[in-house]
């Protein structure tokens, strides 16, 4: 709940130094109108003029245990006054213990943690590791993925974000991991599209020559380009070329890991164990910037006697670990992930089908846990996407729209190109789906107007 009285003039003067003076990512800066942010707590945030959304997007998809958890609050607080900050060659008991509790909860023997600041960093040094461990240069990722905004780590991403940075890429190589509802001419079931995208795997890997390279970085679900969780099998077939042809195989688990997917991470929806693991966001709920890989033993090796060459001024910064301690102690003790679990397949998934069965916007319904999207089409017979790829302006106004409306009704949507997300924190109640739900159905009907 708000806590203070509303306070539009304070608001204003945040807004005002904020238009001034911050440079926004992804944003031409003056097309863009921030919302002045007053307060958050739990799976809620409110401005400064009195209004309060339900935030369906947690954040960037990273406030797992939502906002304010006092817990986590708590935790930093008392870091803060007990050590700070210390530098990363010298053990620290933060460090260590989140280390350790990560470690304890990654699948197989990834047990070894590298920390970064975030997610990118993280992508950059799993390629950087898979690099030296095979002394082969190229990468392969997916065309629809996300794997951050530094310079490979965007150039590994598959979305039209990295057409303005994609220069100096030499070595990425894109494919088309599985995507059935929009490979219709070439698949009908989702055995055949497991199949199909296997097979043009093996196929790339093959023209590239499998003797130069090093890495297949993949989303173990697929999250800002539309949450497409994989078919049975495809992970697992996956995992047998990488091991036929000695190439390191990359989870990116940022979005998807910490509990997002109703497991602690999603490679154990699949059982499946990559050679590296990157993780960032809900680690810590995002309270302090924190990212890291997850280290095989056979990596580990690698940089046993010879030294890695990488490393970050703020690697494992004790703030951020002490979070990041605090974070996964309130998600075993609270139950979020099995939290997620539950009210995904018996809430979320239920209700959003339902919605789709009524609106003639929605073209498909997908997900796990609490990691949903909704892909909204202009025509369901031809799946036309309801906005064109990557619309501006009058083009994107139909999503425009839908979020407008999702906010009068006091929920703040994820919007992505054609698609909406349902991403609330992991902790989120059935009473707060069951309010984000019913402005969706509203939101819905908005979009329905812009069907054909
Ligand atoms: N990898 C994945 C799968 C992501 O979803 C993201 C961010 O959304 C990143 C990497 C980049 O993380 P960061 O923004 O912390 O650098």
């Amino acid at each position: 709940q708000p806590d203070a009285q509303p306070d539009p003039q304070a608001g204003a003067a945040v807004k005002a130094a904020d238009r001034a003076h911050v440079f926004h990512s992804w944003s031409a800066q003056e097309l863009i109108d921030p919302l002045a942010v007053a307060g958050a707590e739990g799976a809620y945030f409110w401005d400064y003029d009195g209004n309060r959304y339900l935030d369906l997007t947690s954040g960037l998809v990273y406030t797992n245990v939502g906002y304010q958890h006092p817990k986590v609050v708590t935790a930093v607080q008392e870091q803060a006054a007990r050590l700070t900050t210390f530098a990363p060659a010298f053990a620290v008991e933060a460090r260590s213990e989140a280390a350790r509790l990560i470690a304890e909860r990654t699948p197989g023997d990834l047990d070894r943690i590298f920390f970064t600041n975030g997610g990118a960093d993280a992508v950059e040094h799993a390629v950087r590791m898979a690099r030296l461990h095979t002394g082969r240069p190229k990468v392969l990722s997916a065309y629809r993925s996300y794997h951050g905004g530094t310079q490979q780590a965007i150039n590994m991403t598959g979305d039209p974000r990295r057409w303005a940075s994609d220069h100096g890429s030499a070595g990425v190589v894109h494919f088309w991991a599985p995507f059935l509802y929009r490979s219709r001419f070439y698949a009908e079931t989702e055995e055949q599209e497991c199949a199909r995208a296997l097979e043009h795997l093996e196929t790339t890997i093959a023209f590239e020559g499998p003797q130069t390279v090093a890495a297949l970085v993949l989303e173990t679900v697929p999250g800002t380009a539309g949450i497409m969780v994989p078919p049975p099998g495809y992970l697992a077939g996956v995992r047998e070329l990488c091991d036929k042809y000695g190439i390191v195989f990359v989870l990116d688990e940022v979005m998807a890991g910490f509990g997002r997917t109703g497991e602690w991470f999603a490679a154990d929806l699949f059982g499946v164990v990559p050679d590296l693991m990157t993780f960032a966001k809900g680690v810590n709920s995002g309270y302090v910037p924190l990212g890291g890989v997850a280290i095989s033993g056979e990596i580990a090796e690698t940089f046993a006697r010879r030294p890695y060459p990488g490393g970050l001024t703020y690697s494992g910064h004790p703030l951020a670990c002490a979070a990041a301690v605090a974070t996964i102690g309130v998600m075993a003790e609270e139950g979020v992930v099995e939290n997620a679990a539950r009210l995904g397949a018996d809430v979320v998934g239920p209700a959003l089908r339902e919605l789709a069965e009524r609106h003639p916007s929605v073209g498909e319904v997908r997900g796990v846990g609490m990691f949903w999207a909704l892909e909204l089409v202009r025509n369901r017979e031809t799946r036309e996407p309801l906005v064109p790829y990557n619309a501006t302006g009058e083009a994107n106004a139909p999503m425009a729209a839908f979020a407008a409306a999702a906010k009068a009704h006091g929920v703040w949507p994820f919007v992505n190109m054609n698609r909406t997300h349902v991403v609330p924190p992991c902790n989120v109640t059935e009473a707060e789906l069951k309010e984000g739900l019913a402005a969706l159905d509203a939101a819905l009907s908005v979009a329905d107007t812009f069907t054909e």
